[in-house]
């Protein structure tokens, strides 16, 4: 039983067809679902102007949690495949500004999968900044021989200014800037979804060289976990710490796994394709978008997996991976569980966890996994593969 609903959001294309049938086949028999429901495939946003994913996402800062099938972002080619009326922004930019969170991603490690690093037993969840940087930069050519400055003028018309470089010749030049706001509610997110996992929180950059800007990282970070979250994370008995980029490179290599790793836009960016890619597969790779408000939205990873939903068009069996998809419904009804203090409801989502992993662990799974899989393994076509987990469910 629940009480309070959850947010859902429909997306686009295979993952949409997958969307149904893990309801359908794992959720519906189980529990009594209670969602309040956005479409955001692509169609019904151009019908709405987009307003759909405005709504849903303040549906979640009402409600605190939702699960978000993956979406089409448009492109050109896109606007005329569907006749939009514009080319619609990013869905999960647009959420991710209302909700002003940070991301997390985290493999989903089964047995008979070994990531390439052989001392990771545990997953390893990157919690990216989303904001500024080099991704919000000012850039420049410079065509010859001049002086570049760097200045700030105040509101009080008060005005500082360096030398960049004195050039002899042509070059680049850029400009990047972050927020004591953004970056307070990015360490934030990081603290509450350490305490929330109960995992130690690893932060890195570059202060080294970067004295000032990444110093300034370093620092809002330090000053939060002393004014507000060192005893809960003492009591939880878990760990914050510090240290230099290359330092933790290196670290992380030679960890087990099971912390948080907390970086920089670009630096999350890089690590977090790294991090996949050494786990497994894109397909296992599950994602949250935390608030700093405590607001929790669950999806997978990777994308609504275009080539297989034009093979489905054409009447053509697909084996399509819905495990990053099942846990963002698992991730997301224990969320709800706790949050309503529903301890079915949680015991739930671990049993479906524990089924999809099992029956992966028993030799049957989708293609894409086929290859990566120590043993004997059947590869199954999505509907079933659903089946066999159902199969596997019935019989914990
Ligand atoms: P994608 O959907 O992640 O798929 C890329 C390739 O990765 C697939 O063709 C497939 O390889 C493999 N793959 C990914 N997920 C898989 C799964 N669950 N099971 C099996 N194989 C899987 O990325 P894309 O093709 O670049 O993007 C497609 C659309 O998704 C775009 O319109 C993009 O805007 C959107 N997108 C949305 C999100 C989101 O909503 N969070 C994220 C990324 C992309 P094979 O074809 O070789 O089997
Ligand atoms: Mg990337």
């Amino acid at each position: 039983m629940m009480k309070t609903p959850l947010v859902e959001m429909d997306g686009d294309e295979m993952t949409r067809i997958l969307w149904q049938k893990i309801k359908d086949k794992l959720i519906l028999p189980y529990v009594d679902l209670k969602t309040e429901y956005y479409d955001l495939g692509l169609k019904h946003r151009d019908e709405t102007d987009d307003r759909v994913t405005v709504e849903s996402a303040e549906a979640t800062l009402k409600y605190g949690v939702a699960v978000k099938c993956a979406t089409i972002t448009p492109n050109a080619q896109r606007v005329e495949e569907y006749g939009l009326k514009q080319m619609w922004k990013s869905p999960n930019g647009t959420i991710r500004a209302i909700l002003d969170g940070t991301v997390f991603r985290a493999p989903v490690v089964v047995k008979g999968i070994s990531p390439c690093v052989r001392n990771w037993e545990k997953p390893i969840t990157i919690a990216r900044h989303a904001y500024g940087d080099v991704y919000k930069n000012t850039e420049y050519r410079v065509p010859g021989p001049g002086k570049a400055e760097l200045c700030f003028t105040g509101e009080d018309g008060a005005e500082t200014r360096q030398t960049i470089m004195q050039f002899e010749g042509p070059g680049i030049l850029q400009g990047q800037h972050n927020t004591d706001r953004s970056i307070a509610s990015f360490a934030r997110s990081c603290f509450n979804y350490a305490l929330s996992v109960k995992q130690d929180l690893w932060f890195s950059t570059k202060d080294t060289i970067s004295k000032i800007y990444d110093h300034r990282f370093k620092d809002i970070f330090a000053e939060l976990y002393e004014t507000e979250f060192k005893p809960a994370f003492e009591a939880a008995g878990i760990e914050y710490f510090y240290t230099l980029i290359d330092d933790a490179v290196a670290r992380v290599i030679r960890s087990r796994g099971g912390f948080i790793w907390a970086l920089k836009n670009y630096d999350g960016d890089v690590m977090s394709d790294m991090i996949a890619t050494a786990f497994g597969s894109l397909a296992m790779m599950t994602s949250v978008l935390v608030s700093p408000g405590g607001q929790f939205e669950y999806e997978a990873a990777h994308g609504t997996v275009t080539r297989h939903y034009y093979r489905y068009l054409k009447g053509e069996e697909t084996s399509t991976n819905p495990v990053a998809t099942i846990f963002a419904w698992t991730g997301a009804l224990r969320k709800r569980g706790e949050l309503d203090g529903l301890s079915d409801l949680q015991a739930f989502a671990d049993r479906l966890e524990k089924a999809t992993l099992a029956t992966i662990e028993g030799g049957r799974m989708t293609k894409d996994l086929v290859s990566l899989y120590e043993g004997e393994a059947t590869g199954l076509n999505s509907d079933a593969f659903l089946d066999a987990i159902a199969q596997t469910l019935e019989s914990l």
